[in-house]
């Protein structure tokens, strides 16, 4: 069968494999047909040999921890033939560590821990998967392709998810939050925190293109510019960008209690000239939390699979800016300034 795949540390290895072979059972009894696969920075950063591990006994990695599928046959029952399905990228370390043992494997604690696509699992982009029960989430079929967001929407669920347990440390009444970045993980973090009842501000240097119009729909207020000139000062602040500058202004730009959270990578080697004390002064005093956040466990999967059932389909919908087909699959990986979520669809 086909696959996309990469010698992980080999810049200008991906390839587009036809005879790839289908699914050792040991993956899981749930046999899937891929429907789609969506592509974010980190398979880049994989593709540019920068990030990623093959499997133990192979040089090869299959792409895609973000996954979309149709269950073919699964004996366990757990789901039927025909359901969407997504599989949950992440599984615990073998030790396990503390947290791993009770099925929170999104914060790993000894690194073991291994993700489809990304660390010695083989990836989604392949057009057949095997999942066990407990790594498959089953998606309304109302969404069809949208469901190809699960994984990034499990990722922000995670997020405020952390947010509303570090504010539940006081008395805390969350009005405004700021979003920095309008990509696929700023966007669905704004849906997320209009669906809380929050007042949204999104922030991200684009003055063209469907950013401003995606915000709006869902009732936020869209700003084209540098976070500092901000008239207000959030009470929670989900930095999206990871870009070094942006995410120190997001640390000194949050209101007195005011929770930061980190959910962008940066890709670090650059520094900047920076007043740390000044920034830790703020900190201390204001009892401000700026924290990270990665991945997500089942909990998440199961709350972003109701909040995606929530949500405006059309406006889901268009946040795929592109579909590729697979026969076309480098292209996927060549963002374009207008993309915002890039798919490769497996069922042309
Ligand atoms: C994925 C996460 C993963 C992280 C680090 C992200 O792109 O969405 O699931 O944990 O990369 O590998």
């Amino acid at each position: 069968m086909r696959a996309v795949t990469v010698i992980p540390g080999v810049p200008g290895s991906l390839r587009l494999l036809d005879d790839y072979p289908e699914p050792a059972t040991e993956e899981g009894a749930i046999l899937v047909e891929a429907i789609a696969v969506g592509i974010c920075g980190t398979d880049l950063e994989i593709i540019e040999g920068q990030y990623g591990e093959a499997p133990p006994g192979t040089d090869h990695l299959v792409l895609g921890h973000e996954s979309l599928g149709r269950v073919i046959e699964d004996p366990t029952g757990t789901l039927q033939p025909g359901d969407l399905v997504a599989g949950i990228v992440r599984h615990p370390d073998p030790l396990p560590c503390p947290n791993c043992a009770v099925d929170e494997w999104d914060m790993c604690r000894n690194g073991m821990f291994t993700e489809h696509g990304i660390k010695a699992l083989p990836g989604f982009a392949r057009q057949r998967w095997r999942l066990q029960p407990r790594f498959a989430v089953g998606l309304d079929p109302a969404l069809g392709e949208v469901g190809v967001l699960l994984e990034p929407t499990s990722v922000v669920v995670k997020a405020w998810d952390h947010i509303f347990r570090i504010g539940e440390r006081s008395e805390w009444q969350p009005r405004t939050a700021l979003i920095t970045g309008a990509g696929p993980i700023g966007l669905l973090a704004a849906l997320l925190a209009s669906q809380r009842g929050l007042s949204v501000h999104v922030l991200d240097l684009a003055t063209e293109g469907p950013k401003p119009a995606l915000a709006g729909a869902l009732g936020a207020t869209y700003h084209a510019g540098s976070l500092d000139q901000l008239d207000f000062e959030p009470d929670v602040i989900v930095e999206c960008t990871g870009a070094p500058v942006v995410v120190l202004e997001a640390m000194c730009k949050v209101a007195p209690t005011g929770i930061v959270c980190l959910a962008g990578v940066s890709s670090g080697g650059r520094t900047i000239d920076f007043d740390a004390g000044a920034l830790n002064r703020t900190l201390v005093l204001e009892n401000n939390v700026v924290f990270g956040s990665v991945n997500a466990n089942r909990r998440h999967w199961n709350a972003a699979a109701e909040a995606l059932s929530r949500a405006d389909r059309t406006w889901l919908a268009s946040l795929i800016t592109r579909r590729v087909p697979l026969s076309e699959y480098a292209t996927a990986y060549s963002p374009g300034p207008k993309d915002i979520k890039v798919i490769l669809d497996f069922s042309a």
